[in-house]
């Protein structure tokens, strides 16, 4: 799950490198990541997922998760969130995070400031003798207390030798409540976070998620294990 998470986050980063307003469509980044995925000897995760086409969801502006790749041509002032999952020897990574393309408005960078930093949040409270409550309470309090609302339709998971295992890891929740925490436990934590209603609509291709009021969302995500010594994130190209 290390090297899988590994490969993620140099996809990610050589991905988002690339992304230059008016230079790629999202199909160009979905292609770029599953080149860059395979080479490293990795197996991208979603394609194929419950028939799911792509590498990667990409979702734009008001896309919150599972936008399928289309071939919109990114645009300086998007928010652009990059979400996948990769397979190595048959264990499994799934991270997201979300990209500024260009300069972007005030209002876009601070709910992206505010999303990551609930992730970080809940990661914190992923330690042994600590409970999931504990996680989702951590983020849904930092992002309301930010003034922004978190998507309840989606929720974080367990991960291991399949993409979504027990237990749901919510955004939001009270805490000391839910699943005890254990060293060894694998789990992704991924905040979507909202700067209206937390309400979101599925679009007719059957898989794009968009906010019901058409403001901005924001998603990042960590693989994390729990050890002995508190969170590590599996998702990083750091050790
Ligand atoms: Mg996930
Ligand atoms: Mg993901």
């Amino acid at each position: 799950m290390r090297q899988a998470g590994r490969i993620i986050a140099k996809t990610m980063r050589e991905v988002s490198e690339a992304m230059e307003a008016g230079k790629h469509s999202l199909l160009n980044l979905d292609s770029m990541a599953e080149k860059i995925i395979l080479a490293e000897g990795g197996i991208p995760s979603f394609k194929g997922y419950k028939g799911f086409p792509a590498t990667a969801c990409i979702a734009v502006n008001d896309g919150v998760v599972h936008g399928i790749p289309t071939d919109y041509i990114i645009q300086k002032g998007d928010i652009v969130t990059l979400d996948f999952g990769v397979i190595w020897q048959g264990w499994h990574a799934d991270s997201a995070w979300t990209f500024a393309v260009g300069e972007i408005a005030q209002n876009a960078q601070r709910l992206m400031n505010v999303t990551k930093e609930s992730l970080y949040q809940g990661i914190g409270k992923a330690k042994a003798g600590n409970k999931v409550g504990d996680i989702s309470f951590a983020v849904q309090n930092y992002v309301e207390r930010n003034g922004y609302s978190i998507v309840r339709d989606l929720v974080g998971h367990g991960i291991g030798q399949n993409l979504h295992e027990e237990p749901s890891v919510p955004n939001f929740g009270k805490a000391r409540k839910g699943v005890p925490l254990r060293a060894g436990m694998t789990f992704c934590i991924e905040p979507m976070v909202n700067e209206g209603t937390y309400r979101v609509k599925t679009l007719s291709d059957g898989w794009t998620v968009v906010t019901a009021d058409g403001k901005l969302s924001a998603h990042y995500e960590h693989t994390v294990v729990v050890t002995s010594d508190g969170p590590l994130i599996l998702t990083s190209e750091e050790d």
